[in-house]
């Protein structure tokens, strides 16, 4: 194919994406507003950029932080920490925080993220694990739809069950992320069969896409990472939980030590990235959908089966293109790659991960190593073969680094029905 041709293609794209930008837009300039109403409402000042040493008593800056985060996710507390190494962490403090022997934790988003099945205790055998210390599990699949099974979840429900997990973005499943209007749906169900219960969400990805939070939808306690949404392509390193006081004291403690949970952590330089970083996120994350969005339709048009489609609703930011062998999704990260600000010149090559069962391959020239909202995708080789694409910094360098794969993509195989079409 020509690139002539590829650029006519390209045209036609844009031309159907332009509505679906339109209400992105709309939805960043509502996120816009709640980050800006949240900085005043929590009287952020210069002096709250300055960090803390040592054991970090009293860093108003970090009270400043964490009163933001509270705030743009409208609950009562949260934990925003440089120390928290990843999104796993952060929610690994949410479910050792609150989970005690005896208790039983029930996924209803089905398999959870494949790093979490170490953490819970399902595969491996990590020492402390949530298994090794007499915490259950079990899972409800989603139903074919895409939709929370009902009647499974009822079923499952019972005496032990003190949390119930709700994963919200699709991770490496070929499924919908699960939008607002679902968690608030089933949250009402849960707490109708059992108050008590901590409905958790793990809120990776899916953080500023709609306009309302899972804590708005009636979850209990929601987790992420800095270096994906929330860190706004700022953030070097970090994690975050929010919730019930309660329920983030429970987490705190875990994180530090029971008794000194979030009053101490020293914040270094943190307070400045956080606090910029979640400035610029709605308007990062509205970039990365317009890029997601522009993949969509591209690959769509170029015959590969892609999710969710140009013009569906998104909860998440993450683009599933499927690829009829591992051969192509090498070539989309080998293309994605050349896009890239750093290591342009890097060939991916699938390799092992620690946390990850099956080889990943993986394409990212990042600012903070490995964040994922800048541009960036990976899939573990495994049926069905799916890269999921996630970030960008800007729409223009995402349009640049999936057109190069595009063009990967299009040299590797050279049968796709687009050749017969033109
Ligand atoms: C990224 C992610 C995690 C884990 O976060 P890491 O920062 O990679 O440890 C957990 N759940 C979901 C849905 C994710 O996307």
């Amino acid at each position: 194919m020509s690139d002539n041709v590829l650029g006519q293609i390209t045209e036609e794209v844009e031309r159907s994406i332009a509505p679906v930008y339109q209400h992105i837009e709309q939805i960043s300039l509502l996120n816009h507003q709640k980050v800006l109403d949240s900085f005043h409402e929590a009287r952020v000042s210069e002096y709250h950029l300055k960090g803390s040493t040592g054991y970090g008593y009293g860093d108003a800056g970090r009270e400043a932080v964490e009163k933001v985060f509270a705030s743009v996710f409208r609950t009562e507390a949260a934990l925003v920490r440089g120390q928290i190494a990843s999104g796993t962490h952060a929610i690994a403090l949410c479910l050792f925080g609150v989970l005690r022997p005896g208790d039983g934790l029930l996924s209803i988003t089905g398999r959870p993220y494949d790093t979490l099945e170490e953490v819970i205790g399902i595969r491996g055998s990590a020492h402390g694990s949530l298994r090794e210390l007499g915490v259950s599990f079990k899972q409800v699949n989603l139903l074919a739809d895409g939709s929370f099974d009902i009647e499974g979840i009822k079923q499952c429900i019972g005496e032990k069950t003190r949390m119930v997990m709700i994963q919200r973005s699709r991770g490496y499943d070929w499924r919908s992320a699960i939008d607002i209007a679902k968690i608030e749906e089933v949250c009402q169900i849960i707490k109708s069969i059992k108050e008590g219960a901590v409905v958790f969400v793990d809120n990776c990805y899916g953080e500023f896409v709609e306009e309302r939070e899972p804590i708005e939808a009636g979850a209990d306690l929601s987790a992420g990472s800095l270096i994906k949404n929330m860190g706004g392509g700022i953030a070097p390193t970090g994690g975050y939980v929010v919730g019930h006081a309660s329920l983030v004291d429970m987490a705190a403690n875990r994180l530090t030590a029971p008794g000194i949970g979030g009053r101490v952590g020293a914040t270094l330089e943190f307070n400045r990235w956080f606090l910029q970083g979640i400035f610029l996120a709605p308007h990062v994350v509205s970039e990365a959908l317009k890029g997601a969005v522009f993949a969509a339709a591209l690959f769509e048009k170029l015959g590969y089966q892609v999710s969710p489609g140009f013009s569906d609703k998104r909860s998440d930011i993450i683009q599933g293109i499927r690829f009829g062998s591992a051969e192509e999704m090498v070539a989309f990260c080998r293309g994605l790659q050349k896009g890239s600000p750093l290591d342009g010149h890097i060939t991916p090559e699938p390799a092992p991960m620690p946390g990850y069962d099956d080889q990943v391959v993986m394409a990212g020239g990042t600012f903070v190593a490995g964040s994922t909202i800048e541009l960036s995708a990976d899939g573990p080789l495994r049926e069905p073969f799916a890269i999921y694409m996630q970030g960008g910094l800007s729409k223009e360098y995402i349009k640049l680094g999936v057109m190069s794969a595009a063009k990967e993509c299009i040299s590797v195989n050279k049968e796709k029905q687009i050749f017969g079409r033109i």
